[in-house]
């Protein structure tokens, strides 16, 4: 079902048949098919640059990428919902898929109770039955003094004093403890301060002016930004340096930073997930797009139904018979596996900063995305930091 080679709208795409030495000489060598290559692969064939993008993976869209499925746009590595207060991001984004409006609003299950996410009025009205802001304040106010927590050191304490004990509980630990591999002492708090905490009834996962997912999926749309540049799947630059190397004058390099130096200082940390996807033949499996699984004992985080992103139709706009599901299991990277989220705790930013340096001295290559930057860079952080890269590169 999930097979390996993408769908192609028109990018010229090969599969690397390792025939030879290339001949065609290029201006950019873009290393790596996801969102930040594409971007900058877009602008430089826009400032008439001659360019050539390879990708290790049989298909383009990185993490981001969706296949379709009985109708369905899969995301097959993990749910991707576009979201951002950036105009001039949304803006772009625009010129290459129309979006749909839909608006993430997860559901956590903690052992069979049901609780609205982010953390809202419908949180705290599900979790104490408090019915007005001022008695949800002051109940995470009453907790909040209760812990004894003045300055918050790491994530457990940052979510603490964020909703209180009752919810640190049953909706945040144990999903982060499998999340991240780590005790929530051992995390950074800012990973928790991306969930909004809001004392009105809006669950909108999201703080975010735009939000959607493009109608025909990711993978048209990075296929759309890729339309002006050569694109080789299957070749893994790392193996195949010398070759590609010298092919272009300048590099694009959106891989993992540390196995660019051939983990020379050592490896940084990664999150990886395993992703297990199931078609079923019913209509509705959940009754929502997301639902996470915040108990420890559950052994993976969430469970995704793809069919809501775009509200149960398809292109036609008419209701999809079945329905695809995919479970998440989260592990520490090994190598061999796919490198999902950096561990951006102290250890491991200044493992990073090592690399960075080594990074600075290469003339060469730019460093751009959530791998080669090491940063947990949403969508539309990569976007804008592509879109930054290149007005140094082509308009400064
Ligand atoms: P990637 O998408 O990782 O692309 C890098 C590409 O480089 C990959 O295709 C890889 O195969 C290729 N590559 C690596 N090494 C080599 C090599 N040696 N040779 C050739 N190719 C190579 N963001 C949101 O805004 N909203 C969301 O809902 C959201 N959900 C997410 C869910 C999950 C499970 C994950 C992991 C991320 C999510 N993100 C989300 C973040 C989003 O995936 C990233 O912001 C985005 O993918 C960054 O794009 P990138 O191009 O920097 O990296
Ligand atoms: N989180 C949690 N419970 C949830 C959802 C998220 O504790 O039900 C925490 C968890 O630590 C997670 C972080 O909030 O890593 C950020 O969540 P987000 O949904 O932004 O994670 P991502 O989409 O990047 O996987």
């Amino acid at each position: 079902m999930f097979s390996e080679p993408c769908t192609c709208t028109g990018v010229r795409m090969t599969q690397c048949l390792n025939e030879g030495a290339y001949v065609m000489k290029f201006d950019y060598l873009i290393v790596g098919a996801g969102l930040s290559g594409a971007v900058f692969a877009h602008e430089a064939c826009a400032a008439g640059k001659r360019v050539l993008v390879v990708e290790k993976r049989g298909t383009v869209g990185g993490n981001a990428m969706t296949e379709l499925v009985e109708g369905i746009h899969v995301h097959r590595y993990g749910a991707h919902i576009f979201h951002t207060n950036d105009r001039r991001v949304w803006e772009y984004m625009q010129r290459f898929a129309r979006f749909n409006r839909y608006t993430n609003s997860p559901v956590a299950n903690y052992k069979g109770e049901l609780y609205s996410l982010p953390f809202s009025m419908y949180t705290f009205n599900q979790m104490w039955g408090v019915r007005t802001p001022g008695e949800a304040a002051r109940e995470i106010e009453r907790q909040r003094k209760e812990a004894g927590i003045t300055i918050p050191r790491n994530l457990e304490e940052q979510a603490i004093s964020l909703v209180g004990r009752d919810i640190f509980e049953k909706l945040i630990r144990g999903y982060t403890e499998k999340q991240w591999g780590r005790d929530c002492r051992d995390l950074p708090a800012f990973i928790i301060k991306r969930l909004p905490v809001r004392l009105t009834y809006d669950n909108n996962y999201f703080d975010a002016l735009y939000q959607g997912i493009p109608t025909e999926g990711y993978t048209q749309l990075i296929e759309r930004m890729l339309a002006g540049a050569e694109v080789r799947l299957g070749v893994d630059f790392l193996q195949h340096r010398d070759e590609y190397d010298a092919l272009a004058d300048k590099i694009v390099y959106t891989g993992p930073i540390d196995a660019y130096f051939g983990y020379a200082l050592g490896a940084l940390q990664y999150r990886s997930v395993r992703f297990e996807h199931e078609t079923l033949d019913m209509r509705n499996y959940q009754g929502n797009a997301v639902v996470n699984y915040t108990d420890r004992e559950t052994p993976y985080t969430r469970i995704i139904e793809h069919k809501w992103f775009q509200f149960g139709l398809d292109a036609q706009g008419n209701e999809l018979p079945r329905t695809v599901i995919s479970r998440e299991y989260s592990s520490e990277w090994r190598p061999g596996d796919e490198p999902f989220y950096p561990v951006n705790d102290d250890q491991n930013m200044a493992l990073y900063r090592r690399y960075q340096a080594l990074a600075d001295r290469e003339e060469k290559v730019i460093f751009c995305g959530r791998l080669a930057e090491y940063r947990y860079y949403d969508m539309d952080a990569a976007v804008a930091r592509a879109l930054e890269l290149c007005d140094r590169e082509f308009r400064a």
